[in-house]
């Protein structure tokens, strides 16, 4: 498979340099030059597969040739061997109905984001070292990417690893578990501004072009594609325990960056027979107003209880508008730029309707949030975090419609937000064995202004202290 550019601007590329790449040269996001398809036998035939064999299924539609299945094979048994739970992507009944949560927080950061991570901190270290090269990755984080991130990459002698989070705007366990990290490849920052100003400040690490060719950076931001490809892996795994390809499966999906509920579009786009993708937003819903309004409009960043979605500006629906642009990349340029400049953009009326055949979008706010947690845990027991709940409340709008299943993507342990969950059902969850010592080990981090130049000047200096002593 080949990949070409949102923006139409940069080289078509195969596989391992898009995993390399993160962002194209033009700004624009990697997405595959033509969706792979999977047949109803297909299918049928993942029935048998575990976790990870259907993980090294899906991805070799996407990474061959360049990387060939039984290597792929290896590299995800490796990723899943660690996860707490056998089944890896559990689904657990919600209630009496048919509906469903998917619990993506078996890996050892208890959020979904492991899920594509440690896969891609193997890709990286597989290329790397086929290579002869090393990478400076470079990641902002809204509280969990950043920890799930580090985790992949710690240790690994071919990879320097700076991580961008918002001081005072994560939780203790997020914080902490980034930060107590005691690797020499690991750099925790903590910039004085929101998740946006850090991913604005990654985006232009990799605009400066020198600064990105002298310390080859590479990113794990839902930008790389791989993330996006082994993201798409859960949703065939659940839809085809609940009766894929003879039943169709609805999904209600947590959502800031737009990465993991595109993986489920794409899932769709591939043949799964997805019905209904529900778009769960918080206080922050700049997507469920594009979709009452066909204007992508930016407001300001409120913190909320779900801080993993507290984001105004989602990279990943550039992939989407991208789509919705039938791939015309001179269009997807000129609306980012319009967004980028404005601070909003207007699709057409068809294109408009075509989204909203696409998504439903809900919003809950922080109240309504702690209202799901302490039903759920009324009814049965079981504590959610505030992002989980924020999805069962969409999977809730939409089981009233359907005759088919529904499933609410579980995105984080509820331990990780257990001041919240405390806050709604009055038990505070407590931390799997495996990070009961995360509140006694020593943090390690910087403080930096929200600013390109003292960023930059940082990461200068700690490499090349580092090159000196090596
Ligand atoms: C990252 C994250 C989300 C949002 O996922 P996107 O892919 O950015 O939409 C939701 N919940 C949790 C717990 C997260 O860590």
């Amino acid at each position: 498979m080949m990949y070409v550019s949102t923006r139409g601007g940069a080289e078509r590329l195969a596989f391992d340099d898009v995993v390399l790449a993160g962002l194209a040269r033009d700004g624009g996001l990697y997405m595959p030059e033509a969706w792979p398809r999977m047949s109803a036998a297909d299918i049928r035939g993942f029935a048998r597969l575990s976790y990870p064999q259907l993980a090294a299924e899906v991805l070799a539609l996407f990474a061959t040739p360049a990387i060939d299945r039984a290597t792929l094979a290896q590299l995800c048994d490796d990723a899943y061997r660690d996860f707490a739970h056998p089944q890896v992507a559990p689904l657990v009944r919600l209630g009496d109905g048919d509906a469903w949560l998917l619990e993506l927080f078996h890996g050892p950061t208890l959020a979904f984001k492991d899920y594509a991570l440690q896969v891609l901190g193997r890709l990286f270290d597989l290329v790397l070292t086929r290579r002869g090269e090393r990478v400076t990755i470079v990641g902002a984080t809204s509280g969990d990417t950043g920890s799930a991130a580090i985790e992949a990459c710690r240790d690994r002698d071919r990879i320097d690893i700076f991580i961008l989070h918002p001081h005072g705007r994560v939780t203790d366990v997020q914080r902490r578990q980034m930060t107590t990290v005691a690797a020499a490849n690991v750099h925790n920052v903590a910039i004085e501004g929101t998740f946006d100003d850090c991913q604005d400040l990654v985006k232009a690490l990799f605009n400066d072009q020198p600064f990105r060719d002298r310390h080859q950076l590479a990113a794990v931001n839902s930008i790389n594609w791989a993330r996006i490809a082994a993201q798409i892996v859960y949703y065939v795994y659940a839809a085809v325990r609940l009766g894929a390809p003879d039943t169709g499966v609805s999904f209600a999906v947590p959502t800031g960056n737009f990465g993991n509920v595109f993986a489920a579009w794409a899932a769709k786009r591939m043949g799964l027979p997805i019905e209904t993708l529900i778009v769960a937003s918080n206080r922050n819903d700049i997507l469920t107003r594009f979709f009452d309004s066909g204007e992508m409009a930016m407001g300001e960043v409120h913190a909320t209880l779900s801080p993993s979605m507290d984001i105004q500006v989602s990279s990943n629906f550039e992939r989407y508008l991208f789509e919705l642009f039938a791939r015309d990349g001179n269009r997807v340029a000129a609306a980012m730029a319009e967004f980028r400049a404005t601070g909003r953009f207007q699709v057409t009326a068809t294109e408009w309707q075509q989204a909203r055949a696409d998504f439903h979008a809900v919003r809950l706010d922080d109240s309504a949030t702690l209202a799901v947690i302490g039903d759920i845990f009324a009814r049965g027991g079981m504590t959610v975090d505030p992002h989980t709940a924020i999805g069962i409340a969409g999977a809730r709008l939409a089981s009233g419609e359907r005759q088919t299943p529904v499933v609410a993507v579980a995105t984080a342990h509820p331990a990780k937000f257990p001041d919240a969950v405390a806050a709604a059902t009055g038990v505070s969850p407590a931390l799997p064995p495996r990070l009961a010592d995360l509140f006694t080990k020593p943090e390690r981090y910087h403080i930096l202004k929200n600013d390109l130049s003292s960023v930059e000047a940082h990461i200068d200096g700690i490499l090349a202290r580092k090159g000196e002593s090596s």
